[in-house]
């Protein structure tokens, strides 16, 4: 049997996702935005929510743990211990390495600091899948709000390096600006305007642009692409440090 997702559009921009494992029953909500619609999905499909693994504090992404809490009271909570204090609801503090086992499958937290100072995301190697919080987005990445570029940098750095085919959902539906910007960047990107046509389409008809995939990121995300010729080329730096282009890139991005 295979893992069933559920991605929900929530509040304005934002994503839940819901992972069910069938052999056990187990579902995990991926941070809580919009706990109505967290419940109506589990209601529909018939599930309990056992996990809720938190990526990060900002209140787009916890605001509904309370609810669920209370609304099934074996909710295991996981989430940043950097972050555990401004969270205050965890169960289970985890950090880089640490396993999180849904019922028969497992996800490996990976550190992602950037965004936030702390912030955690949850790779699931056996089902090739990765839940990017607001580290990495669909053609984007986060701000930095609570570290230098630098280190969301080495962030993006290890979250290039899965495997290619690992799908990716992350916090925010922000895919069509996103790409608007990186098209400022490498125009003549085959990958990137591909994908930009196909968000501009999936957009039209209101639907979402997730999951992505590493591979595709890897192809057309300006930031994870700080390495590449052109980009460097782009932003007049061939040859710098990525580090470096990449908070060209970012900089850029936030006066966009
Ligand atoms: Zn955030
Ligand atoms: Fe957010």
């Amino acid at each position: 049997m295979t893992t069933s997702i559920r991605l929900l559009p929530c509040l304005t921009d934002n994503y839940g996702v819901l992972v069910h494992d069938p052999a056990t029953g187990a579902t995990a909500s991926i941070d809580a935005p919009e706990p109505g619609l967290i419940l109506s999905a589990l209601d529909e499909n018939g599930w309990t929510l056992s996990h809720l693994l938190i990526t990060h504090h900002h209140a787009d992404h916890i605001q509904g743990g309370p609810e669920l809490k209370a609304r099934f009271p074996a909710l295991k909570v996981v989430g940043p211990a950097k972050e555990a204090a401004q969270i205050g609801f965890l169960d289970t503090l985890v950090r880089e390495g640490d396993t999180v086992r849904v019922g028969s499958l497992e996800a490996r937290v990976i550190d992602t600091p950037g965004h936030t100072r702390g912030q955690v995301n949850y790779h699931f190697p056996g089902e090739a899948l990765a839940f990017t919080g607001d580290t990495l987005f669909s053609l984007g990445c986060g701000r930095a709000f609570e570290a230098p570029y630098a280190v969301l940098w080495s962030s993006l750095v290890k979250l290039a390096a899965l495997p290619g085919e690992t799908k990716v959902y992350c916090g925010h539906e922000y895919t069509q600006a996103n790409a608007r910007f990186a098209l400022t960047i490498e125009p003549d990107n085959p990958a990137l305007k591909a994908r930009a046509e196909e968000v501009a389409r999936l957009r039209a008809e209101n639907r979402p642009t997730l999951p992505t995939t590493i591979a595709a990121e890897r192809a057309a995300n300006p930031f994870l692409r700080a390495a590449a010729p052109s980009v460097q080329a782009a932003v007049g730096m061939a040859g710098a440090d990525p580090a470096d282009v990449f908070a060209e890139i970012r900089a850029r991005k936030d006066r966009f």
